[in-house]
């Protein structure tokens, strides 16, 4: 059995590593990943310049692209056959709420369900390299489940682990994509050169106390995994959008 991992921060991150010795007991690991740090590329993908992959150990790639790239390349090609998995991660820091959007870590575990492999993006919600053994430890279990059971097609599953130790992490929750707030702060300075130039930044401003959230699980001490799917429509609204709808031509 074939197990695809890969990541946004790097073919060098400790994350990679730890999720890559937890899943080899489930089958043969191949990692294809970004050579550099690659977060808040979402769904990037490299077209106009070639791309490299470099196997820089046993069945590990490092790709001078996207994590969408590795993905689409991983699976299209550099791996000898299809995976029966894609785990994306373990991502240093959180994608909960609005951070899914922008997360590199989920858009490589989006392009595995695009491809029609079950796929799960696992992250770790710290900003330093805490322990990352019981992220790695369900992600390996959750896996080992999801390999048995499959995945609904168009499905993929965002799994975030508190930063706490094995015996003070509540358990798991079932979650739903919550709300965080960020401050939108753009800095302007000015360069060596005397140019301005402008550095995106926000500190975080906490999220809506919602319950069912994945933030909510988080806060409350437990592992949060919430059922995302690529088809983007929003079925709710139809009747409300309707209502904005006029004849043409
Ligand atoms: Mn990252």
């Amino acid at each position: 059995m074939m197990i695809l991992v890969s990541n946004d921060d790097g073919i060098q991150s400790e994350g990679i590593l730890a999720l890559e010795e937890k899943l080899q007991r489930l089958g043969e690991v191949y990692t294809v990943a970004p050579d550099r740090v690659q977060s808040s590329m979402s769904h990037a993908i490299t077209l106009h310049r070639p791309l490299r992959a470099k196997e820089i150990g046993p069945r590990r790639f490092a790709v001078d692209g996207t994590p969408t790239d590795c993905v689409k390349l991983a699976l299209t090609g550099l791996l000898p056959s299809k995976p029966a998995l894609v785990v994306s991660g373990i991502n240093i820091g959180p994608n909960l709420g609005d951070d899914i959007i922008y997360s590199g870590t989920v858009s490589a575990a989006v392009e595995g369900t695009l491809l029609e492999v079950p796929s799960i993006a696992v992250s770790l919600v710290t900003l330093r390299n805490s322990p990352f053994e019981v992220a790695a430890e369900f992600a390996g279990t959750l896996a080992a489940r999801v390999l048995e059971k499959g995945l609904p097609s168009g499905t993929l599953l965002n799994v975030n682990v508190p930063p706490l130790p094995a015996q003070e992490v509540k358990g798991w929750r079932l979650t739903r994509q919550g709300k965080r707030r960020y401050i939108e702060q753009v800095v302007e300075r000015i360069d060596p050169r005397g140019r301005k130039y402008y550095w995106i930044g926000g500190d975080d401003l906490g999220f809506d106390k919602e319950d069912g959230t994945d933030c909510m699980a988080i806060h409350e001490g437990y592992i949060s995994v919430t059922p995302l799917q690529v088809d983007m429509t929003n079925y709710r609204v139809f009747q409300e959008i309707k209502a904005l709808m006029f004849p043409w031509p």
